[in-house]
């Protein structure tokens, strides 16, 4: 399997002396092509920290992080920018829409800033996400008339607009119900069967449960990275159980 990400011993620490904490401690981690992976842990443990390490958005203190082998402390603000905006998505527990632009104009708003396709082919891209995504009745409305569901699924049109190799998720579903929470996996296990890789931050194991691979982190570390076998680990209750088992570990 070919890496996309490939964490290798990183450090970050928050604040200097008596205030010093380490949060993430000495972590080295792989994300290859194609992988659909969960990050569980209790509150505080480093998840989001560890995301956005991996993805760029947030500079670490020691060790190096490679996208596709380029180490990602070597690039400029600008190139590394553009590897954010064409290479990786981002959605999070609440999407960061403009309240000013319809459903559409958000989607298309990232790739607009591509400046390389043009804005017809965009708009393609983005009338077959949102129909993929079950939103294309909705492209005019503006982001307070749709549902907290119906405006997860645009955050995530346009997280992909760029086709991006991989989609990271800090707690994607944490602010939807559990069957929205569903339809939204359902969607993202689309996109990855496609070859997108996803890693996604989540608390729940019905949630986790959805992927194939689920790293847990405590006070700063990875402790375990539990992998799915695609044979055996077929049945979706008894992988929750196998991860309740693995939560019970540590402590949550
Ligand atoms: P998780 O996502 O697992 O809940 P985080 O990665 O958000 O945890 O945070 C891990 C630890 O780092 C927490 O103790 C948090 O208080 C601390 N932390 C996170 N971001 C900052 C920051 N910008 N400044 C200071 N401390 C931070
Ligand atoms: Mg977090």
């Amino acid at each position: 399997m070919k890496k996309i990400i490939f964490g290798d011993h990183i450090s970050k620490t928050f604040g200097e002396g008596q205030e010093k904490h380490i949060v993430l401690k000495d972590v080295s981690v792989e994300i290859n092509e194609g992988e659909f992976v969960a990050i569980m842990g209790p509150s505080g443990s480093g998840k989001s920290t560890l995301m956005y390490a991996l993805s760029g958005m947030d500079s670490i203190d020691a060790g190096t992080v490679f996208f596709e082998g380029m180490d990602l402390s070597a690039l400029s603000e600008q190139t590394l920018a553009e590897l954010r905006r064409t290479k990786m998505g981002f959605v999070f527990q609440q999407p960061t829409l403009l309240k000013n632009l319809n459903i559409l104009d958000n989607i298309i708003l990232p790739a607009m800033r591509n400046n390389k396709t043009s804005v017809d082919n965009i708009k393609k891209k983005a009338h077959a996400l949102m129909e993929k995504v079950g939103i294309s009745a909705l492209e005019k409305r503006d982001i307070t008339q749709v549902s907290g569901g119906q405006l997860q699924r645009a955050g995530i049109c346009r997280a992909l607009i760029s086709n991006p190799q991989i989609l990271f998720g800090d707690e994607p579903t944490g602010a939807l119900n559990s069957k929205s929470a569903q339809d939204i996996m359902d969607i993202l296990t689309e996109i990855n069967a496609q070859g997108t890789a996803v890693l996604l931050v989540t608390h729940d194991p019905q949630i986790a449960a959805r992927t194939n691979r689920v790293l847990f982190m405590r006070d700063g570390e990875i402790v375990n990275d539990l992998h799915f076998n695609r044979f055996n680990d077929t049945n979706i209750d008894s992988k929750i159980d196998k991860l309740m088992v693995e939560m019970r570990k540590i402590g949550i």
